[in-house]
């Protein structure tokens, strides 16, 4: 099978590794790529939103599956423009990914779907906010209606700040605060058959004890120890299913990856928002433990043919990811500067490293290029020493301004 991904972050990294260690995989490309994904696959320079671009490398290179990492190519039709040149794709369309480019239209399906979510108001005016945001009161949460790389979420007590970001946005829902611990559930669909991968968690602040700014994500674990027995089987029955089933009704079926967002409330479970991709960093950890080689999953979905999967195998232990990520993120992050270290914190074996927003130089040396940068992965028998060996390793690499969480599962792994 000839697979080309498209994207160039931590989680193309992660895909394209599994990828490459797939025996059904015989060819594997990646536009634009990074410096680390180079060493796996050949990286194509093509502008990942031009989708007649990306469905003409697809077709030159003979492609028998195109996988969509991002949003924004799958908010901007990437897929059909695949789809429409008649190559299996993996990704929804960009109608389909509006579930997660819109989150107004996310809360109409799962309204009618019945799925669980915060109440909430979509505003377009700042009378409109205040209303909204005095119903709920405080701790107040305020959405931008668009794509925002997922800093578009503003979770604050001070309501003169709340009005501020509302303002700044030309659509908002306001919704209720959810209380509880975040899970983040992938489920690979096909528009009819849903298949729900293990459970994952992120860390979303930017600073140790969740403090600081939101951000894409400062690292992932999983497997979750503390989560409720049948919290898949629930989220799969309650959540997952009638979701795609719902937006089969409608007529614009889903199919790639779904992911949900939730919160364990002291009232239940609740959905905090969607995705129509993989998420980063919980791709990382959650393709750590997959042991199905991930092709033959990824090309079911695309061609509609999920049913006749065998159920997936995975590994026992637990997984962590690290982000590290440059000076000033997510403010305004710093680039350019040289990475050191990268082959000594792969050297024991127990860690490697993939790359987010890097870039190799005239000289081969690799260079930061994003805010994230790096997402140094583990695996171990358990959450601890998936945690030392990840750490272990994040030490041995030096970036100027360098900045990462030293909390990442350290809860989950000590209680
Ligand atoms: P989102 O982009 O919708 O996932 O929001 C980003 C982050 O903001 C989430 O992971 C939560 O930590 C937080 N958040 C979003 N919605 C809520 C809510 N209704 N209640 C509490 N926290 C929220």
């Amino acid at each position: 099978m000839k697979v080309l991904v498209i994207g160039g972050g931590a989680r193309e990294h992660a895909l394209c590794r599994s990828l490459s260690q797939d025996p059904s995989v015989t060819e594997l490309h990646c536009a634009p790529g990074n410096a680390g994904i180079a060493q796996v696959a050949t990286v194509h320079p093509v502008d990942q939103l031009d989708g007649a671009r990306v469905a003409d490398l697809a077709a030159e290179l003979g492609a028998d599956l195109v996988v969509v990492g991002p949003e924004a190519p799958l908010v901007a039709g990437v897929a059909d423009a695949v789809r429409a040149a008649g190559i299996p794709v993996f990704g929804p369309s960009g109608a389909a990914a509006q579930l997660e480019g819109s989150k107004a239209f996310a809360k109409d399906v799962m309204a009618g779907a019945g799925v669980p979510t915060a109440r909430s108001y979509v505003c377009t005016t700042p009378e409109e906010a205040a209303e909204a945001l005095d119903a709920f009161g405080a701790p107040y949460v305020v959405k931008d209606d668009g794509l925002a790389a997922g800093k578009g979420v503003v979770v604050t007590s001070d309501r003169a700040a709340a009005l501020a970001h509302a303002a700044s946005c030309e659509r908002v829902v306001i919704e209720e605060y959810l209380d509880g611990p975040e899970v983040s559930l992938f489920a690979i669909t096909d528009g009819t058959t849903v298949l729900p991968l293990q459970p994952a968690q992120d860390f979303k602040r930017a600073l140790d004890g969740d403090e600081g700014p939101n951000t894409g994500g400062m690292g992932a674990y999983s497997p979750l120890p503390w989560a409720p027995a049948g919290l898949v089987r629930e989220v799969l029955d309650t959540v997952l299913q009638p979701t795609v089933d719902e937006l089969r009704r409608r007529g614009t079926e889903f199919s790639g990856l779904l992911y949900a967002g939730l919160a364990l409330t002291s009232r239940g479970t609740r959905v905090i928002e969607f995705n129509a991709r993989f998420g980063d960093p919980e791709t990382q950890v959650v393709l750590a433990r997959l042991r199905t080689p991930l092709a033959g999953v990824l090309l079911a979905s695309a061609t509609g043919t999920l049913d006749q999967l065998e159920p997936l195998r995975w590994d026992e232990g637990a997984a962590v990811t690290v982000v590290v990520a440059s000076e000033g993120y997510p403010a305004a992050p710093r680039t350019g500067d040289p990475i050191e270290g990268l082959a000594e914190a792969e050297a024991d074996g127990t860690a490697y490293v993939l790359h987010a927003g890097t870039k190799a130089d005239q000289d081969g040396r690799v260079l930061s290029a994003g805010g994230r940068v790096l997402s140094v992965t583990a695996t171990g028998a358990d959450l601890a020493e998936a945690r030392d060996r990840a750490y272990a390793a994040v030490e041995r690499i030096s970036l100027k301004g360098g900045q990462h969480r030293t909390d990442i599962a350290l809860k989950a792994a000590t209680a």
